[in-house]
């Protein structure tokens, strides 16, 4: 934080959800929301030429902005991510788009913009009318292409996400998984969205990336503008727009200490995850892409808990092939083992999609046709990833983990499918590990409720309390107006996760957790408690939540989870975390805020 704050404009500070931590004071650069730029006009018949004109030079600049985020898309990703860009450099050629804009300039007598913008309504509403789920899904790509083009149209050009020169905080409405995906790490130095909560994809990401973030904000797109100056922190979910100079020096001191602690705990790497009293936790993170797989050895991690395999599908133009996913899982296994790696299946919908699968929308995603329901019904691509998952298996320990199991049945199912897949294999004379072991999410009341029947089926249960918080409370996770309700130590969800963890246990299995509460420091001595086997998180919270474990004793943890179950409220519950972590690590309570 070298600059100051412009001392002649008061600060205003802005409360949203701490997605990501981390302290970081710069210059904004901020997505434009859905409206593109650019303002709708009539033109005189002696201006159609000029028109014509910037349409073209516009369309060309689209073309290469393109080339390029193909290619930092094919570095960053993966080759097959990058064919998205394909189909939108296709849409700029087509002559329904280019060709119609030009006559209706013609015929109209109006701008370049509001010619494109006919032209796409047009094509828009004639598409979305198809009975075709392919063609109807181009009317997104075509928006997509056109909101590109408005903007060279604008001059904007230079301040497309894709392009940024400088360092900056970016702030936007919110970012799809794509746009989180191929951000430039180097250039981006945090990000405050309107929209967001610490669960969302978004979040997982900056986590992820270990780049300080705000989200749901609620309007911060429309309070700051492309070169504000303002100051985040991703701990406390807050942003200081045109931050004071006694406050900048105030959050200087705030990273300062945080940084001593941190470097601190660094120190903890190699040493174990145990209680005072000698009780053992495994610690394992949470990766969403294969480059991520280096970090999990820096954080002293025992492997990785949570693969979230969709991300090898998002912003895919084709389905990842058998080989793609081979290739992926296969690097990650053989760089952790004798680790093991638990790879995911494939979790797409709810606020995750794929654009190579074409989905309607649907009014309640997060409850619709979503991950391990999608995959039943689509056995051919599951098996395709089932496929690559067993031969990935030959090099390392690989376990497998279904998500989104609501009952027995689809574990049945799943499972079968596997069997398929293993008998394939053998039948091809393809090695994989014929013990692997598959394991279940816990993620959704009714599975939770249904434990015991399903633990028959499994080697492990892993908590997903990301989404078991929101389905057992009916808090959508991704909504900041109801984000006031989400309550992980809400007594029904601690209910949930006791009877999990005890069902599990009675069956000799163990059971973990990686959702979000593992990786919170403050929920580490209540999980403890509860009798979990194993956390799972972003790498980067791994060294606060194994200093933890190393604060306290079994039977003090156990004490504090007693007490919280006997408690009425979350807030009560949490006031119990609390009182544990200021008295046996009250250095963490620094970082949790
Ligand atoms: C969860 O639901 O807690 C989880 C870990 O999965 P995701 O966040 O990917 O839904
Ligand atoms: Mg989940």
């Amino acid at each position: 934080m070298k600059q100051k704050g412009a001392e002649d404009q008061p600060e205003h500070i802005l409360r949203g959800v701490g997605g990501s931590p981390g302290i970081v004071f710069a210059t904004v650069y901020r997505v434009h929301a859905e409206d593109a730029p650019g303002l709708d006009r009539v033109i005189n018949p002696g201006e159609i030429s000029g028109e014509i004109e910037r349409f073209k030079t516009a369309v060309n600049e689209t073309r290469l902005q393109i080339d390029q985020i193909q290619q930092k898309v094919r570095q960053a990703i993966s080759q097959g991510d990058a064919i998205i860009f394909d189909v939108h450099k296709m849409v700029l050629d087509d002559s329904a788009f280019f060709d119609e804009t030009i006559r209706k300039i013609e015929r109209d007598r109006v701008n370049a913009e509001k010619a494109l913008r006919g032209v796409t309504l047009r094509y828009g509403e004639v598409l979305s009318a198809l009975e075709d789920e392919y063609l109807r899904e181009r009317a997104a790509d075509i928006k997509d292409v056109a909101r590109r083009v408005l903007r060279n149209l604008a001059g904007e050009k230079t301040h497309a996400l894709d392009e940024l020169h400088e360092k900056c905080i970016v702030v936007a409405a919110d970012l799809s998984p794509s746009e989180t995906a191929s951000l430039q790490r180097d250039l981006v130095l945090g990000f405050a969205t309107d929209v967001g909560s610490s669960t969302s994809h978004t979040a997982i990401m900056a986590r992820a990336f270990g780049i300080p973030a705000v989200v749901g904000l609620g309007d911060v797109t429309h309070r700051v503008e492309t070169g504000d100056q303002i100051l985040i922190d991703g701990t406390e979910g807050v942003v200081i727009l045109n931050p004071s100079v006694a406050s900048l020096n105030k959050y200087e001191a705030l990273a300062r200490q945080r940084d001593s602690i941190q470097s601190g705990l660094a120190g903890l790497r190699n040493q174990p995850a145990i209680t005072r009293d000698g009780h053992r936790v495994v610690l394992s993170a949470n990766i969403e892409l294969v480059e991520e797989v280096s970090e999990v050895r820096k954080a002293g991690a025992e492997g990785v808990g949570l693969f979230r395999s969709e991300y090898l599908y998002i912003a895919s133009r084709t389905l990842p092939t058998e080989e793609e996913q081979l290739a992926a899982y296969q690097g990650v296994a053989s760089q952790l083992a004798p680790d093991p790696v638990i790879i995911r299946t494939v979790d797409l919908g709810g606020d995750k999609f794929a654009s190579s699968l074409n989905l309607p929308p649907e009014i309640n995603p997060f409850l619709g046709f979503r991950a391990i329901r999608f995959c039943l019904a689509q056995p051919t691509i599951f098996k395709t990833q089932l496929r690559a998952i067993l031969r990935a298996s030959a090099h390392g320990k690989v376990r497998i983990m279904y998500p989104m199991i609501s009952n027995v049945g689809e574990v049945i199912r799943a499972n079968l499918i596997l069997e398929d897949c293993k008998g394939e294999l053998r039948r091809e004379a393809i090695p994989f590990d014929e013990h692997i072991e598959v394991g279940v999410m816990i993620e959704i009341p009714s599975a939770a409720i249904t434990a015991d029947i399903i633990a028959k089926q499994v080697s492990f249960f892993s908590m997903g309390t990301n989404d078991l918080v929101q389905y057992t409370l009916a808090v959508d996770r991704v909504n900041d107006r109801v984000a006031h309700l989400y309550e992980p130590t809400h007594p029904a969800v601690l209910r949930l996760m006791k009877m999990t963890i005890e069902a599990g246990h009675a069956r000799g299995i163990w059971v973990g957790v990686c959702g979000q509460m593992a990786g919170d420091p403050l929920m580490t001595h209540l999980l403890l408690g509860l009798g979990i086997d194993e956390l799972s998180m972003a790498p980067a919270a791994l060294p606060a939540v194994k200093e933890m474990i190393r604060s306290v004793t079994l039977v003090q943890a156990k004490r504090l989870a007693e007490g919280a179950l006997r408690e009425d409220t979350a807030a009560g519950v949490l006031a119990h975390c609390r009182e544990l972590m200021a008295r046996v690590a009250p250095e963490i309570l620094e970082l949790v805020k």
